[in-house]
């Protein structure tokens, strides 16, 4: 989402006459999209703007992301920091850069409808919204993003088509909680459905879905449609139910194993990837246990595991964070090596298999790319394929990565 968002920022400066800096240092206005997920990518914020500020005194520094609306980081870099945007308020920001400034388009807008600058070519997000208001007790976003607020549906088709015409090989509709859509006359089954149909050859993907939004419609409209990649990204964050309901998730592990199971059943080659917290507060060895089985039983492609760290001003953060940091580290390393397992007995389905690879980078004489189901793979060739979908024979599977052979 930080990502898309860079891209709007960049267009809408764009459209006032703002041109990509080639030097920080001498840049007259320096844009921070923050992100509060982790402590590590908060961190990183205290330590690069006052850098930022003490090589180039003379910029605008501004300050937006997740971060933007907290009390306590705004007092900790109140004397570096000149505007504090929340992303909602993008179509103000050149008022505020420049208050004398008077041709100025609609203030009162809302941002996801200034499009983009794509950084890629041929890959492109597509919001579909912002916000949340699921209130995961260990979760920032929906103190820094705000209610969830949707795209009408027909500008999210318009950015669809222009890009699909435009040759795009690749979207992916992004918002925190893609199942809670609503607009118009469509749900997000029948957005992506809608998407999925029209004219022209490209890959569908979206992120995220929350498990206890995840329509059977939406199992169905996947498994119907070949433009949709069946790969899902299904955060479970713990298989303990008592933990579930401290993190105030509202599924229990009986419901989230039930929906892989249905999952399964309409798409057996469906990839499935998850969020993991390890070491939530008050998470027993126990309860770890069971989330290690449900890990077991659901055998992830890929996870994204995290010990538990408080995020300023969430409710977690009154809790006691009573695991230490050894055994939260012992509970991330377990996973690991249930991961590194399930990984690669699913990867073998695919030895000796063709695939369909679309190449995102080249290095030397290496090709970059992923599946439809996310796969990385790796296979001969050189920058020149980059953007294009190829054909690739499997002659070698890890439980992170396939290996082959261009098929010509
Ligand atoms: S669903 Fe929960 S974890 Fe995801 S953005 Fe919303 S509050 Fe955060």
């Amino acid at each position: 989402m930080n990502e898309s968002d860079s891209e709007r920022l960049a267009n809408y400066l764009e459209s006032y006459g703002y041109a990509l800096a080639q030097n920080i240092n001498t840049a007259g206005a320096v844009i921070l999209t923050t992100c509060a997920v982790r402590q590590m990518a908060e961190d990183r914020v205290y330590g690069l703007a006052p850098q930022i500020k003490a090589n180039n005194p003379n910029c605008k520094l501004i300050l937006t992301g997740c971060l933007s609306g907290r009390s306590d980081v705004q007092e900790r870099l109140k004397d570096v920091v000149d505007i504090w945007l929340p992303i909602f308020s993008l179509p103000k920001l050149i008022k505020l850069l420049e208050p004398e400034r008077t041709e100025i388009n609609d203030e009162t807008g809302s941002y996801l409808s200034i499009l983009p600058r794509y950084s890629s070519t041929f890959t492109a997000f597509v919001p579909i919204g912002n916000g949340c208001d699921n209130w995961c007790t260990y979760c920032a976003v929906p103190s820094a993003r705000g209610r969830e607020v949707y795209r009408p549906a027909e500008e999210v088709l318009a950015e669809c088509r222009a890009l699909i015409s435009a040759g795009y090989k690749e979207i992916t509709l992004i918002a925190q909680n893609v199942n809670s859509y609503q607009s118009d006359d469509y749900n997000f089954a029948q957005l992506l459905k809608a998407v999925a149909e029209l004219p022209g050859e490209f890959w569908l993907r979206y992120a995220t879905s929350h498990p206890k939004d995840m329509s059977d419609e939406l199992i169905a409209v996947m498994a119907g449609n070949q433009k949709i990649c069946q790969h899902i990204h299904l955060p479970a964050q713990a298989g303990d139910n008592e933990v579930l309901a401290r993190m105030n998730r509202k599924y229990t592990r009986e419901h989230y194993l039930a929906l892989i199971n249905k999952i399964r059943t309409a798409m057996p080659e469906a990839a499935i990837t998850t969020d993991i917290i390890v070491g939530f507060p008050g998470e027993t060895h126990e309860q770890f246990l069971c989330t290690a089985e449900l890990f077991r039983q659901a055998k992830y492609d890929l996870a994204y595991l995290a010990e538990f760290s408080p995020r300023s001003g969430t409710p977690a953060a009154r809790m006691i964070d009573d695991v230490s940091a050894g055994e939260k580290s012992q509970r991330k390393k377990a996973l690991d090596e249930i991961l590194s397992r399930t990984a690669l007995e699913n990867n073998q389905k695919f030895l000796n298999q063709e695939v369909e690879v679309l190449v995102n980078s080249a290095r030397g004489e290496r090709c970059f790319g992923k599946t439809k189901t996310y796969q990385t793979v790796q296979c001969q060739g050189d920058k020149s394929l980059v953007g294009q979908v190829v054909k690739v024979k499997i002659n070698e599977v890890k439980n992170f990565g396939l290996y082959g052979e261009l098929v010509k």
